[in-house]
């Protein structure tokens, strides 16, 4: 069910949409006039904890914008927050006037065009499955691996957005082993507690944050995932103790979640993806872990990093586009 449906067209034809993708500092602005076509037209900044000015920014970019597509063309939203698929509530930490609103339907009425709304993983999700690292792949299973960790699969180019609309995040479940091998020496890892009230999630390792709190553990220092992977690349010794356990810590989940879904190729997106040589380690210690067996790489940077949430939001306006078209 997408989210967001109160507003019905009037007649055929809704070719153009437009999306935003919405973050906690700012919105991008774009226009597509169809699958694979983008034109970014504006960036501007969110505000973030006023919902009136928050509705206003959006009416403005439109109003500016109203001779790119019809005065009806739907609005498709990127945004850094859940959307709930049955109640379409927003919940957002980066935008909290979003945060228990049903935004697709509200801004719908708002606005007076359809409005659909999907979480950023998703849309990047999307944006792979389609026209991305995942093009040509029935199941695409997108990692986000940023301050922390997120995810979306995508069948058939589609969005699986299952019960509370929290498919692919495999962030918020266990890492299965609490000791591991490196070098020859037993490491013991504890199960660090998690913003989400449980212990032991792969957010609590699995993103920039968790490499830093896993060096912080294990080797005393206090340095940033980027000068952590930097000294790992270098061959500094602490830092390679670090990379070699959160390999093998994150390479289980993410193993099982590939034989769970079935996914042909695991797209990776956020800040971690840009450092391809972890991604490239990652994908090896997967690949080892799996039943399924490819002789090519199965984790990769994602394709569409920079422009992700733009291009899946675009996709997710067309699919819906077609599908009220369809019937
Ligand atoms: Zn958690």
């Amino acid at each position: 069910m997408t989210e967001g449906l109160a507003y019905r067209p009037s007649g055929p034809g809704h070719a153009s949409v437009f999306c935003i993708d919405i973050g906690g500092s700012f919105m991008k602005f774009a226009v597509s006039a169809g699958p694979g076509l983008l034109v970014a037209l504006e960036s501007i900044e969110t505000p973030a904890t006023d919902w009136s000015a928050f509705t206003r920014s959006i009416s403005g970019l439109l109003a500016r914008h109203a001779d790119k597509a019809s005065a009806t063309a739907p609005l498709a939203l990127s945004i850094a927050g859940l959307v709930d698929p049955r109640s379409g509530r927003a919940i957002s930490a980066n935008i909290p006037c979003i945060t228990g609103r049903p935004i697709g339907s509200e801004l719908s009425g708002l606005l007076g065009r359809p409005v659909v709304a999907a979480n950023d993983a998703d849309c990047l999700t999307l944006a792979e499955a389609n026209e991305g690292a995942g093009r040509g792949h029935s199941v695409v299973f997108c990692a986000v691996m940023g301050t922390g960790i997120g995810g979306g699969l995508a069948i058939d180019g589609r969005l699986v957005r299952g019960a509370g609309g929290v498919t692919g995040e495999w962030g918020h479940g266990p890492i299965l082993n609490t000791t591991v091998e490196v070098g020859g020496t037993m490491l013991h890892i504890p199960r660090f507690s998690c913003g989400c009230g449980q212990s032991g999630c792969v957010d609590t390792i699995g993103g920039a944050r968790g490499i830093e709190r896993l060096h912080r553990f294990l080797c005393d220092r206090d340095e940033t995932s980027r000068q952590i992977l930097q000294d790992w690349q270098d061959g500094d010794e602490r830092a390679g103790t670090t990379v070699a356990a959160y390999l093998e810590l994150l390479a289980d989940p993410l193993a099982l979640a590939v034989n769970i879904t079935g996914a042909s190729i695991v797209p990776v997106g956020g800040g971690l993806a840009s450092v391809t040589a972890l991604i490239a380690a990652l994908d090896g210690a997967v690949r080892t872990r799996i039943l399924n067996r490819f002789e090519r790489p199965l984790v990769v940077p994602a394709a569409r990093q920079e422009d992700g949430g733009l291009a899946g939001a675009a996709v997710l306006g067309h699919q819906w586009s077609l599908a009220v078209e369809g019937r």
